[in-house]
């Protein structure tokens, strides 16, 4: 394959297949391959009326020993289940959810970049209500598929400390709502927001607790975390959603010695962190450089601004170590594929 793997972004791409495998009549059908990057869907289907869908995103990475290995992927197969509990649609196996991913990636072999471009393969299943339904009920059929692309990393500015801002006047996510979901409705309750985030210069948002807008939840499509006083602390709340980057942070901070600390984070403490950084599959992690609250007037700032702090760099390199085959993988989070 003869792509500029250096210089991937994040987008779509037409890789070879997709994978897809439809619930009907109360039973999930054959897992099926296809080369076609479009579905026919009937018009009432509950994922475009009602936002019944749920999806999930993860990587699958090229090794110095050129194997393909899969980060916790079994942890998604969980994810997309609670997800699919949470809104009602037709749980995916995890059996299946596994097979599936394990298939895709290797239909699209060639579509996994080389080891060392920093580049990898996106994996984005997807789980839609696709029986139709005028009324607010549940579909009887479900459509589970999986594409993939390759990707560069993120943030094109790389490894680099970003400015986020604030947000007080949207939520993503509602108490007792579906922040701790991976579905939709979330992203497009935080459209608008990370838009404004975004024309202001700032690489996203950081959301609030939606009640009393006194803690931190998440910053945008990514958990938040700070360091000090050789403390990993990210926030507990109900309404962000359960990160495996994260757990697997909080894992390696463990194991590095560190105490891990997870409950609500007072906005007010970000003047006492080191180091602060924003974690999810896509970017590993996003080193924060300030936050910015426009509102009380307050600019915080992490680390010397140029570059992300000893701590955030120990930690990404050991999570990126791992997940390409360079360190060992004494959790058994991967899983080789060929
Ligand atoms: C997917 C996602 C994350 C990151 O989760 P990972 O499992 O680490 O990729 C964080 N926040 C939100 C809102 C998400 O949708």
């Amino acid at each position: 394959m003869d792509l500029d793997w250096q210089n991937l972004g994040f987008n779509i791409m037409k890789t070879d297949y997709n994978v897809r495998c439809v619930f009907k009549d109360g039973k999930w059908g054959k897992l099926e391959a296809s080369t076609d990057d479009h579905i026919p869907i009937h018009i009432g289907a509950t994922c475009l009326h009602y936002g019944q869908q749920s999806f999930e995103g993860l990587k699958a990475y090229r090794g110095a020993d050129d194997r393909i290995r899969l980060f916790r992927h079994n942890e998604n197969a969980k994810r997309l289940r609670r997800s699919a509990k949470g809104i009602l649609l037709a749980e995916v196996p995890e059996e299946l959810f596994m097979e599936a991913v394990e298939k895709v990636v290797l239909l699209n072999k060639r579509f996994i970049p080389p080891y060392g471009t920093g580049a990898s393969l996106y994996i984005r299943p997807l789980l839609i209500g696709t029986g139709p339904e005028v009324g607010v009920r549940p579909a009887r059929e479900y459509t589970f598929l999986i594409f993939v692309m390759p990707v560069g990393p993120y943030f094109k500015s790389g490894f680099k400390p970003v400015d986020m801002v604030i947000c007080r006047d949207h939520d993503r996510a509602a108490p007792h709502g579906t922040g701790h979901l991976k579905v939709g409705g979330n992203y497009a309750a935080s459209m608008v927001s990370i838009a404004e985030a975004h024309k202001n210069g700032f690489a996203t948002t950081v959301y609030l607790d939606a009640k009393e807008k006194k803690y931190i939840d998440e910053c945008g499509p990514a958990n938040f975390f700070g360091i000090k006083e050789n403390t990993y602390v990210t926030p507990r709340s109900d309404s962000i959603l359960p990160s495996i980057t994260n757990m697997s942070l909080q894992a390696l901070a463990g194991e590095m010695g560190m105490k891990v600390d997870i409950r609500p984070v007072p906005v007010t403490e970000l003047t006492t962190f080191e180091e602060a950084g924003a974690c999810g599959t896509a970017a590993v992690i996003t080193s924060i450089r300030k936050i910015v609250d426009q509102e009380m007037n307050i600019v915080y700032t992490f680390g010397d601004g140029f570059k992300p702090g000893p701590v955030t760099t120990r930690l990404y390199e050991t999570l990126v170590g791992i997940q390409n085959g360079d360190l060992e993988d004494s959790f058994g989070w991967t899983k080789i594929l060929d």
